[in-house]
C-alpha cells in the first residue's frame, strides 16, 4: 500500500479549485471566466520601471521590510486615499503578494488552539493560513441583503466569540461574491471586534476596484479599529499584475513586527525590481487606474446583463473582478447536483470555465446553486463568453 504522506492539518485540503479550473480551461480551450486574473498589462511606465530597475542593477536582496521607496508610496497612497496615516519605517511590510500578508499574519500573531472567525464564503488561503497555525476557523456566513448581496451580520460574528478567539478576517471588497459591506454593518463589526478586544485581519486587495462611484472605506478607520487591523492589500489587482506578487501589511508597529517575525522565514524579502515598479505606480498611476476600473464596471454591467437575458439570476455586485448567478433553474431539471458539478462540466460543454462558490464554505448548501464569474477580461472576451453563455 502506498505511504500516506502529509500532515494532517493539511488534509483537508487538494489542489486549489482556481488552479484546478484554469488547468480544465487551458485543457479544453475554454474562455477563462475562473480564475480571477486580467488579460492585459498594467501601465506601460510601471512595465518599464520593472526593466529599468533590473538593468540598473537592482537585483539583490531588497531589505526584509521592503524597499523604503515603496513603503513610502504605500503610506502615502493610503493617506492619499483614505487619509489613514501609518510610517514606512515601522508600521509598512512588504510582503509576496497579500498570500504572504495573510499567513504570515496568522502565523505571526495566532497560537494553536485559538479561533479566528471567517466570513463564509471565504477565500481560500485564509483557512489554509489558520490550518498552517494550527488554529481552529469558525466560519460565520454573510448574511443577504434587500437587493440581492451580501453583507457581514455583525450580531452572527458576536454570536460566534468563544474564549479562544483571537481574531477575525475579513475581506472587503468582498470575493467571491463581489459585495461592497454596508458601512453601518462594519460599523456595527467594528464594535464587536472593539468589545471583544480582537485582533483584525482586513483583506482589502479589492481597495481600488469599486463601481459606481462608490468609495472604500478601509476597517482601520472605524472607531478603535486602527490599532487592532493588520490590512493587507496588493499590487495585482490595481496594476493588472498578478504575476508579479507583490502584496503589503499595514498595522501599528508592535503588530507588524510579529508579521514580519514569521514572513522572514517564509521567503525573507519578495523580489527586488518591482517592488521600485510598484512605488512608481502607486504615486504615479492613480488615473490609469480609474480608466481601469471603468472597463471592469463597463464588462461587469455588459455581463451581468447577458446573463440576466439568458435566465440566470443575477446578484448585484458593487466591487472587485466577480459576478456570482444561481443556477437553480438549471439544476431543477438535469441529473447535475450542484454548482461543482456544473462548473466542472462547462469548460468542455459551454466553452466557459467559472467557480463554484460552495467550494469556499463550510455550510455548502445555500451556496450550491451559485457560481462565480470572473469579468477583469478584455471587452471581446466578454463578448465572446457572453455569446457561448447564451447557449446554455
Ligand atoms: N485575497 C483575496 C480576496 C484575493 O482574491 C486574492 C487573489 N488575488 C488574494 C488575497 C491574493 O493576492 P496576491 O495575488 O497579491 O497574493
Ligand atoms: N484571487 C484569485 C481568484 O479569486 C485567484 C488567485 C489564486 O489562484 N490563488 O480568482
Amino acid at each position: 500500500m502506498a505511504k500516506d504522506y502529509g500532515v494532517k492539518r493539511l488534509k483537508e485540503f487538494g489542489e486549489t479549485i482556481f488552479a484546478t479550473m484554469s488547468a480544465k480551461a487551458a485543457e479544453t480551450g475554454a474562455i477563462n471566466l475562473g480564475q480571477g486574473f486580467p488579460d492585459s498589462d498594467g501601465p506601460a511606465e510601471m512595465l518599464a520601471k520593472a526593466c529599468e530597475a533590473i538593468n540598473s542593477g537592482h537585483n539583490q536582496y531588497a531589505p526584509g521590510r521592503g524597499i523604503l521607496e515603496l513603503r513610502q508610496a504605500i503610506a502615502r497612497q493610503r493617506e492619499r486615499h483614505y487619509g489613514i496615516k501609518y510610517q514606512p519605517e515601522n508600521e509598512v511590510l512588504v510582503t509576496v503578494g497579500a498570500t504572504e500578508a495573510i499567513s504570515a499574519t496568522v502565523l505571526g500573531l495566532v497560537e494553536p488552539g485559538e479561533d479566528v472567525i471567517v466570513l463564509e464564503p471565504y477565500y481560500d488561503a485564509y483557512v489554509a493560513a489558520i490550518a498552517l497555525a494550527g488554529a481552529r476557523r469558525i466560519a460565520v456566513a454573510l448574511k443577504e441583503t434587500a437587493e440581492g448581496s451580501w453583507s457581514v451580520d455583525a450580531e452572527a460574528v458576536r454570536r460566534a466569540i468563544t474564549p479562544q478567539t483571537s481574531m477575525v478576517i475579513i475581506n472587503n471588497p468582498h470575493n467571491p461574491t463581489g459585495s461592497v459591506f454596508a458601512e453601518e454593518d462594519m460599523a456595527e463589526l467594528a464594535k464587536v471586534c472593539v468589545e471583544h478586544d480582537l485582533l483584525v485581519l482586513s483583506d482589502e486587495v479589492y481597495e481600488q476596484l469599486v463601481f459606481d462611484g462608490v468609495k472604500h472605506r478601509p476597517t482601520a478607520s472605524y472607531p478603535g479599529m486602527w490599532e487592532r487591523t493588520i490590512t493587507v492589500s496588493s499590487a495585482a489587482k490595481t496594476y493588472n499584475a498578478t504575476g508579479w506578487k507583490t502584496g503589503w501589511a499595514l498595522a501599528q508597529a508592535p503588530l507588524i513586527d510579529q508579521v514580519l517575525k514569521a514572513k522572514q522565514f517564509t521567503t525573507y524579502v519578495g523580489t527586488t525590481p518591482f517592488q521600485y515598479a510598484v512605488a512608481w505606480a502607486l504615486d504615479h498611476a492613480d488615473e490609469w487606474v480609474r480608466g481601469m476600473v471603468q472597463g471592469l464596471q463597463d464588462n461587469r454591467d455588459a455581463l451581468s446583463a447577458a446573463l440576466k437575458e439568458a435566465g440566470f439570476k443575477v446578484h448585484p455586485a458593487a466591487g472587485t473582478y466577480f459576478v456570482v448567478v444561481d443556477i437553480d433553474h438549471l439544476l431543477a431539471d438535469s441529473e447535475i447536483e450542484d454548482g461543482t458539478e456544473f462548473c466542472m462540466l462547462m469548460p468542455e460543454e459551454y466553452g466557459v470555465a467559472a467557480i463554484p462558490v460552495q467550494v469556499f464554505c463550510d455550510e455548502p448548501a445555500p451556496w450550491k446553486s451559485r457560481i462565480r464569474f470572473a469579468y477583469a477580461k478584455r471587452p471581446e472576451v466578454i463578448e465572446q463568453a457572453v455569446s457561448k453563455l447564451k447557449a446554455i
